[in-house]
């Protein structure tokens, strides 16, 4: 049964039936809603939704739980499946699955399917987010309600008891979590590294020569700024796994707990790393724009100028030629690296590794 005919109700209904289902669902004007749904769902009544099916999938807002109360002496007995979300976090104190288990003493509420989108539903079980996080007080109905989720071809994840509704209800609100503490992080750093560039190439020499080099700072102060990010935020990641293999030579143990900060750090390696990747990947796209700048082709016209003035046919310098190619390659072979540790670090690639295949491209 799902109680309700919005987005997420249809999309319910829809992969419902297409995994084998009755359905029947309860609307309070099914006659102007029945067209919305597919033909072998029955739409009908809250009432008569609610006397038909066991399990019933509660796809209203919490604002309207209580007007579901007049259907209390017809929900004796039945599961409820909670799938509500919320606008903000915490946003209140009980989470919505026990909010309306409170309402309904006489029914199974089991907390579900709210990290799934109405799209996912729709769009099939190879798009889009698989897991279905649930959660109940009682073992049998949350069994129930995780075979439903695997037949409509879902990976149901057994989250506990009812306590963690809270949890599961705040899991669609985050946002990147894990990213927080690396973005800073990068930021921070892109901050001070472009200080001090900015420092070197714009303000010392407009200081020293009353040069103005204010140009510089959109392209090439970002461009001399963004390796140093990239190379710091590289270091970062190997840094913690010195760290905690010096501690565990020091106490002589791999059994000791690391210390918050270090833990925390190891924690966001992955992410410290895919943003250092990020800044590699812009510096070789604003290197290689680099010639396309007009203050680019300005200096070159000039330079040409001087030369003819000076009546010189070349300023070849053999050493400055190889020196630029070598140090080219080099980068493009970093880069390279760079971005063979960024794959192996996506999940999908980084399953299809043994340990000995990953620490040896480490
Ligand atoms: P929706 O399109 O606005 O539908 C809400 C439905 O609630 C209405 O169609 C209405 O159906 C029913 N309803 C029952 N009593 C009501 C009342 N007193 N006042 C107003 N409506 C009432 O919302 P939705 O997107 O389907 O979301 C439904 C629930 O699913 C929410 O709790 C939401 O957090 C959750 N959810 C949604 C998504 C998503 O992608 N949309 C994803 C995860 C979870 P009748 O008029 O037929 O009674």
């Amino acid at each position: 049964g799902v109680l309700g005919s919005g987005d997420f109700a249809r999309s319910l209904a829809v992969r419902l039936v297409s995994s084998g289902f009755r359905v029947v669902v309860g609307s309070r004007n099914p006659k102007r809603k029945a067209s919305l749904f597919p033909a072998a769902a029955e739409v009908t009544f809250q009432a008569e939704a609610v006397k038909k099916a066991d399990v019933i999938f509660v796809a209203i807002f919490r604002e309207h739980y209580s007007t579901l109360c007049d259907l209390a002496d017809v929900l004796v007995g039945k599961i409820l499946v909670d799938v509500s979300n919320n606008t903000e976090v915490n946003h209140h104190k009980e989470s919505n699955a026990e909010y309306l288990a409170s309402l309904f003493p006489a029914c199974t509420v089991v907390k579900g399917f709210n990290v799934i989108s109405a799209w996912t539903l729709q769009s099939g079980a190879r798009d889009g987010n698989k897991q279905v996080l649930i959660c109940s007080n009682n073992q049998e109905a949350k069994r129930i309600v995780a075979e439903i989720a695997q037949v409509m071809g879902f990976t149901p994840v057994d989250m506990g008891c009812m306590s963690s509704a809270c949890e599961i209800e705040n899991i669609p609100l985050r946002l990147l979590p894990a990213w927080k503490i690396p973005i800073f992080l990068a930021l921070g750093l892109f901050l001070c590294f472009f200080t001090y560039n900015l420092i070197r190439q714009v303000i010392h020499p407009y200081i020293r020569e009353q040069k103005n080099k204010l140009y510089k700072i959109p392209i090439e102060v970002v461009n001399t700024t963004l390796p140093c990010v990239s190379y710091v935020m590289l270091s970062l990641v190997y840094l913690p796994g010195v760290l905690a293999a010096c501690s565990q030579l020091y106490y002589g143990t791999k059994y000791r707990r690391f210390p918050d900060w270090l833990d925390q750090w190891l924690q966001h390696r992955k992410q410290i790393g895919l943003l250092s990747f990020f800044c590699a990947a812009l510096h070789a796209v604003y290197s290689l724009c680099l010639p396309m700048r007009r203050s680019h082709r300005y200096l070159l016209i000039e330079t040409a100028v001087k030369q003819a003035v000076e009546k010189k046919m070349t300023i070849w310098v053999e050493e400055e030629v190889w020196r630029m190619e070598i140090y080219i390659s080099v980068g493009i072979i970093a880069l390279g690296l760079l971005s063979l540790l960024a794959i192996t670090s996506l999940p999908s690639i980084a399953n299809s590794l043994n340990w000995r295949e990953f620490s040896f491209i480490q």
